[in-house]
């Protein structure tokens, strides 16, 4: 593969060297690695197809706009530690994914789309009756919301500024006899499983695949005031985040699963409620063993909107991640969040308390599929290693 070595104008500092890396994902179709090397003064894409000098020029104009975008004028945010419990002992230290994909637990249908097979999905499951539980303990009121949502929904949010490069858009065919006869007699996909309809035949688009669980609960309080003042919910959805060639193994997928306990009310009501949900969620991780922290985080926004809402998110406290640990690759994955939206979501959808103000928000999020990967990352595909009581789940 072709490799290319560019120099930012700015050095990538430090603590924005995983955000840029990710980020260059996106920058040119034609990148299929990106790295940021030396000390943050370098950086080393992989292309698709040997390029020449004008394409390595229009790469590196886009690639010197992602850096200056994110990295002038950025200063480090203090990273807030909330519990720290990297250092309990596990039993496991490979890799699960190529073990898992021997056994057929993983199938991987196409990148970032993965069939889980029954031990994986037992995993799950009981990570949901804990997660259950946490809901339970707050009696919070079960939902189903649908995969697909209205674009209109998210551009009230602001999500198309904030997050486009994430998006998934969801279309079919116009109602159109010959258009719909025509792909039935043609339709085909190339080598690289791209279909090859053209454009036109498919309708405008007015929905996408959703990305979060609480919009959806969001939009439904949206424009009212709220039922008594409060609103305490749980559902678990389907959530789609396109992340390009950051895709690689179950760690971090296009289609995965959120199970979210939702809170609407008043700011305090929420502030509270959050930490209520962090400190049971510490018992239930301390009795299953799992090696985590708990810190502040910001979410990924685009590049335009990175600089300022990160500073933002930090400076408020909105977001803290729960960091669980990967032995096989010293490092962390980000298994949930307890998250504080603060009145954003009551002012851009007019959902409001009993006296008329906007209605504050915040959720505590888990990823199911990721939550299983680094259980098992930890204590290994053998259930005689499993806490005692999670060895029944699997015999
Ligand atoms: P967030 O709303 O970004 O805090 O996401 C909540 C949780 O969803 C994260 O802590 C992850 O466990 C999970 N999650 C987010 N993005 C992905 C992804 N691309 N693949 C798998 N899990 C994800
Ligand atoms: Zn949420």
């Amino acid at each position: 593969m072709p490799e290319i070595e560019l120099t930012p104008t700015l050095t990538i500092p430090e603590h924005l060297v995983g955000e840029v890396q990710t980020k260059l994902a996106y920058v040119d179709e034609r990148i299929i690695q990106a790295e940021v090397a030396g000390s943050g003064d370098m950086i080393k894409l992989q292309l698709f197809q040997e390029a020449d000098d004008e394409t390595v020029h229009e790469i590196d104009e886009k690639v010197q706009r992602v850096v200056t975008s994110m990295v002038k004028g950025s200063f480090k945010p203090k990273v807030q530690v909330l519990e720290d419990f990297q250092d309990r002992p596990v039993p496991y230290r490979l890799d699960p994914h190529d073990e898992l994909l021997a056994r057929g637990e993983l199938n991987q249908e196409a990148t970032g789309i993965f069939a889980l097979g029954p031990l994986v999905t037992n995993v799950i499951e009981y990570f949901e009756t804990r997660f259950l539980e946490l809901a339970g303990s707050f009696e919070a009121a079960q939902h189903r919301f649908p995969t697909l949502i209205p674009a209109s929904y998210m551009e009230r949010v602001n999500y198309f500024s904030a997050f486009p490069h994430s998006l998934t858009f969801a279309t079919h065919l116009r109602e159109d006899l010959d258009v719909i006869d025509h792909f039935a007699q043609h339709a085909a996909c190339n080598e690289h499983g791209a279909l090859n309809t053209s454009r036109d035949s498919f309708a405008s688009t007015q929905t996408l695949l959703s990305p979060a669980v609480c919009y959806h609960l969001y939009f439904s309080l949206a424009d009212r005031s709220l039922p008594k003042g409060q609103v305490i919910a749980t559902a678990v959805g389907n959530c789609f985040r396109y992340e390009a060639i950051n895709l690689t193994s179950l760690e971090r997928l296009w289609n995965f699963t959120m199970r979210e306990v939702i809170f609407v009310g008043p700011k305090e009501f929420v502030l509270d409620n959050r930490e209520l949900a962090r400190q049971r969620m510490r018992e239930i991780l301390g009795e299953i063993g799992l090696a985590y922290h708990v810190e502040s985080a910001n979410d990924p926004f685009f590049i335009g909107e990175f600089r300022k809402q990160v500073a933002f998110q930090s400076a408020f406290q909105l977001k803290y991640e729960i960091r669980a640990r990967l032995p096989f690759k010293e490092s962390t994955l980000a298994v949930g969040s307890y998250n504080y939206h603060q009145d954003f979501f009551g002012r851009q959808l007019n959902m409001t308390l009993e006296d008329g103000s906007p209605a504050h928000t915040g959720c505590a999020a888990f990823g199911l599929e990721r939550m299983a990967f680094a259980f098992l990352a930890q204590f290994g595909l053998d259930p005689q290693n499993w806490p005692p009581s999670m060895q029944h789940i699997w015999s």
